[in-house]
């Protein structure tokens, strides 16, 4: 925790958090309801049951307008198969069976409306979860969600979203799942600010994809915010200016023109390739969450998409995506890519992955339970669907199959021989796909780093995601805002493991790619790239500085810093050693950290 995370400065405030998501914004603070529904019984009594009745069916009608006015927010932004998707959320809300239901117990049993409609949904929930079908137990997430709708209308709870956000403000809100940044496309949120959050927790993620500038895990300070504030927002240094003064508004208006100036001149090297200064070459691609995020990617030079979380396509369509909505997705992007290399990793649902937190089912420990390649094949139906699709898209452009969170040689033995059998269907069915698709897997947790080389020798590719790698090694919540301090991607013991994959994907002869944070982190190209990383992949907007590092990099001096950072006993000697390092290469120029 940090304990000097509030600076009084004459009638200012600063806050500081985690820099979430890099930029600079000046705006007024709009701080996000979130009201806590607990459902009492009540008798109401006999004169008020047609106005009980009347309030059921007031929630329910709210509950439709919010939305459509949801569906009217994303459709277009993100892509046009979403406005569908809700459609069949409407359908739901409007369940005619179950409003009857409700409204003769209202009659009957005299009980109130948020008693009898809670009552009832969950037990639909209930025989949901219970179902042999994977498609009907999927659909518990989006009756969970209208469930928590209905019941806040019921009680006049505000549970404001993103989307109430009318005129252009900087949000803020304890917490915010990836599923309501989603909803920031294209809303007039200019900033966003929680209590809770860490750096590379997926909420931070989405923020950058959709250049919302953002500073996470303010932790108690969030008391401090009130509605209709004025503030900055630094997404670069994870600072927060409450009523700034007039000369610190100058001050971040000149900075602003300076982070704008960098970029500009960052992309002077964008149509260059990634080659060190004696000839080796390096392949940057960008990490993408949104379809939008494609031609971002490419005006910054990216080469390719080395991770696409196909999972946020889930939050986008508030649901789970049917083949040929998953099939369209994927074709738009290859299409727009190829014929440079897209990445396809199957869905990383769990974890800190879940619309919102109704939706999200109830474990101990989320991000030790069901979890990305653990749910496709508890799942297979799914699993095989999001197979067809990608194999169908691979017609399209140069296309790459990647497994997250392997954790075992006999899941990405399941998950190929599924693999396989799709292939086969789909010849059998005469349904064109690239048969030479690559199959690779994330390295992402210490057992598979640790069984690197059992594992490459069935498997086309390897990439690396620091981001859990780092959450495993050292049993750190990636997302948890007390121990940002212990989240150390540059820890000797992740620094070990690392290199132990590299090294074993090239014994096997697989290219191995870096695609956590880490890799979009100026401190760690020359690192990564000394291990024999083939490629690195990060979010489009750090990728020019990266590519300016490695055009200043000696590839047998990056060979030589790895070598020394993996005897390093502690991540402040190792960032030491690559800050010396950076610092050399710039000489005489304004260095990047
Ligand atoms: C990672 O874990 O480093 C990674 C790239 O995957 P994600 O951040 O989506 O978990
Ligand atoms: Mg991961």
């Amino acid at each position: 925790m940090n304990n000097n995370s509030e600076i009084n400065s004459g009638s200012e405030t600063v806050i500081l958090g985690i820099a979430g998501a890099p930029g600079i914004v000046v705006g007024r603070l709009f701080v996000l309801r979130r009201d806590k529904i607990i459902i009492k019984r009540e008798i109401i009594p006999q004169a008020e049951i047609e106005s009980e009745i009347q309030k059921f069916r007031d929630a329910v009608n709210e509950s439709v307008a919010e939305i459509a006015k949801i569906k009217r927010n994303i459709s277009g932004k993100i892509d046009d198969e979403a406005a569908g998707i809700l459609e069949a959320h409407v359908m739901s809300v409007n369940d005619v069976e179950l409003h009857k239901e409700v409204e003769s117990i209202i009659r009957k049993d005299r009980l109130n409306a948020e008693f009898a409609y809670n009552g009832l949904i969950s037990k639909v929930i209930a025989s949901l979860e219970a179902s042999d079908s994977d498609y009907l137990r999927q659909r518990v997430f989006d009756i969970k969600g209208i469930r928590s709708r209905v019941l806040s209308n019921l009680r006049g709870m505000k549970q404001q979203s993103p989307i109430d956000v009318e005129v252009p403000s900087i949000i803020a809100a304890k917490s915010l799942s990836a599923g309501e940044v989603a909803q920031m496309a294209g809303s007039k949120v200019l900033g966003l600010i929680t209590a809770a959050g860490g750096a590379t927790s997926h909420t931070a993620l989405l923020a950058k994809s959709l250049n919302i500038p953002a500073v996470l895990g303010i932790e108690e300070k969030y008391s401090l915010l009130k509605d209709g504030m004025d503030l900055i927002l630094d997404g670069n240094q994870g600072k927060i200016i409450l009523s700034p003064t007039r000369v610190t508004n100058e001050l971040y208006r000149d900075r602003r023109r300076k982070f704008k100036r960098e970029h500009e001149q960052l992309l002077v090297a964008r149509d260059e390739p990634a080659l060190t200064l004696d000839g080796h070459r390096v392949e940057l691609l960008a990490n993408i969450e949104l379809i939008s995020e494609v031609d971002k990617a490419l005006a910054v030079g990216a080469e390719g998409i080395g991770l696409y979380r196909s999972e946020f396509m889930y939050f986008t369509h508030g649901c789970l995506p049917s083949e040929e909505q998953q099939y369209r997705v994927y074709s738009a992007i290859v299409k727009k890519m190829a014929p440079n290399p897209v990445t396809i990793r199957t869905f990383d649902l769990g974890g800190d992955k879940f619309i919102d937190e109704t939706s999200r089912p109830y474990e101990q420990n989320p991000f030790l339970g069901w979890r990305a390649i653990r749910i496709s094949l508890a799942l297979p139906e799914y699993f095989k669907s999001q197979l067809r699709a990608i194999l169908k898209a691979t017609v399209h452009g140069n296309v790459s199959i990647m497994i997250p969170m392997v954790c075992d040689l006999s899941e990405v033995k399941i998950a190929l021989r599924i693999f396989r059998d799709v292939q086969e269907e789909l010849s059998h069915q005469g349904i064109p796909f690239d048969a030479l698709t690559k199959f690779g897997v994330m390295i992402e947790v210490p057992s598979a780093a640790l069984s690197a080389d059992v594992i490459a020798s069935h498997v086309d590719f390897f990439s690396i995601g620091t981001n859990d790698l780092t959450q495993y090694t050292l049993a750190v919540d990636r997302g948890n805002e007390m121990l940002k301090d212990l989240f150390q991607s540059f820890h000797p013991a992740v620094l070990k493991l690392t290199s132990m994959t590299v090294d074993a994907a090239k014994r096997a002869c697989i290219p191995v790619s870096v695609c956590g944070e880490l890799a979009g982190d100026p401190l760690a190209a020359a690192l990564l790239i000394g291990f024999g990383a083939t490629s690195l992949s990060a979010p489009y907007a750090s990728l020019p500085l990266i590519k300016n590092i490695i055009r200043k990099v000696n590839y047998e001096e990056a060979k030589h810093l790895s070598e020394q950072a993996l005897k390093m006993e502690s991540t402040s000697e190792v960032r030491n050693l690559l800050a010396n390092f950076l610092t050399e290469i710039f000489e005489g120029m304004s260095s990047p950290i």
